[in-house]
């Protein structure tokens, strides 16, 4: 296939600006998408190689020169004698924006390698300068609160944009311009040649310090930074069956970076032990101890559920170790749904001592007379073994 020219990839004129080609990538990306192109997932992402490599050299003010003189044959020495590879795109922020963390993660696993950070991490360095950290925090909630879900807020103190300055760092009506030595990118390159080997490594850009902007008056309120820190009280939506030790995403949550991109939330929620019960997906289970009485003539025993109490039916000549059922009194699955059972194990507890009266009632119950010979209350109870 005859490679196609990059600006044609793109569908920009050959004096397109470098937001003009950004936003071209950006919106054609999107049509690749692939969780919009389920049905041809190769073909996209061929496509969307293509447009990335396109990306990756009109919007490198020397790459690109490089390509208006030369063609192809001018950019072949960044790419390496294989041509383009997702080891040679430098914009992984903006393809986490387009693609959103989770699919992107995904996309570049079936690059080769592991994540992100595997593929490109070693040669080329951290790519994230741009984007906020990632946040993280820890909510407990009750076992009780996993049948239904449970809303809860959890306070944060997290980097914000300046109000003052809407995070531009800039002293209200104050010049912005685009940092010269970075072109805005917020990044810059630096090449090492390490025997045959070419090292690029990015690095934020030291004079706007990944803004990048340039600055003529700083923010009153936040000195130039473009942020704030702000305490936050966020709410969260659990949903039901949750498991412990879940990791609830929130995007947008997180801290904002000097570029302005924001980190992700990561709530890892803990489910409380509840000393009456164990859990195991959507069973639930719990153990019970009845009296011989109950046990042999059955009985209503009240016992604890998630939900409070309900009557739990020992049915007559209930035998130790035997499990009694509870339908739907269970858990339902991650997610919801239908919930799972209670399972309950019984226990028989057995007097250590009777009394005389008592002693005649056990004799009488299983066929016994009160008067001398006592063989038969014996022969009854132990009568399976005896002919
Ligand atoms: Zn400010
Ligand atoms: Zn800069």
């Amino acid at each position: 296939m005859a490679k196609r020219d990059y600006y044609e990839v793109l569908g920009v004129p050959k004096t397109a600006s470098q937001d003009e080609i950004k936003s071209a990538y950006r919106k054609l990306a999107r049509q690749y998408h692939p969780d919009l192109n389920k049905e041809n997932p190769k073909a996209a992402e061929e496509k969307f190689k293509e447009l990335s490599e396109a990306y990756e050299v009109l919007i490198d003010t020397d790459k690109r020169r490089h390509y208006d003189n030369m063609g192809f044959a001018g950019v072949q020495q960044d790419f390496g004698p294989g041509g383009f590879t997702w080891q040679n795109f430098h914009h992984t922020g903006d393809l986490q924006d387009i693609l959103g963390q989770d699919i992107f993660n995904q996309f570049f696993r079936q690059q080769g390698g592991g994540s992100i950070f595997d593929l490109l991490g070693g040669t080329y360095g951290p790519r994230q300068a741009q984007r906020g950290r990632d946040l993280e925090a820890t909510l407990a909630i009750d076992l009780a609160d996993v049948v239904e879900g449970v809303t809860k807020e959890i306070e944060l103190t997290r980097r914000e944009a300046c109000p003052r300055c809407n995070g531009t760092g800039a002293e209200k009506g104050t010049k912005v311009e685009r940092c010269p030595e970075c072109e805005g990118a917020g990044q810059v390159h630096r090449t090492v040649q390490r025997g045959y080997t070419r090292m690029i490594t990015i690095i934020e850009c030291p004079t706007c310090e990944g803004t990048g902007k340039k600055i003529f008056k700083k923010c009153l309120d936040c000195g130039g930074s473009g942020e704030v820190r702000k305490v936050r009280r966020i709410s969260l939506r659990i949903p039901p069956g949750v498991e412990d030790g879940t990791l609830l995403r929130l995007g947008g949550e997180g801290e904002r970076g000097p570029g302005g991109r924001v980190g992700n939330l990561y709530v890892r929620i803990e489910v409380r032990e509840d000393a009456r019960f164990r859990r195991d997906g959507r069973t639930l289970y719990s153990e019970l101890t009845l009296e011989l009485g109950q046990a042999l003539l059955g009985d209503k025993v009240k016992i604890p559920t998630l939900g409070g109490h309900a009557l739990l039916t020992v049915p007559p000549g209930t035998q130790p170790e035997a499990i009694l059922r509870l339908r739907g009194e269970g858990l339902p699955a991650q997610g919801g749904g239908n919930r799972g059972d209670y399972l309950v194990k019984v226990h028989v507890h057995l007097p250590e001592s009777l009394n005389d009266p008592q002693k005649e009632a056990v004799k009488g119950l299983f066929g016994g007379s009160s008067a001398g010979d006592d063989s038969s209350w014996r022969s009854s109870l132990f009568g399976r073994k005896r002919s």
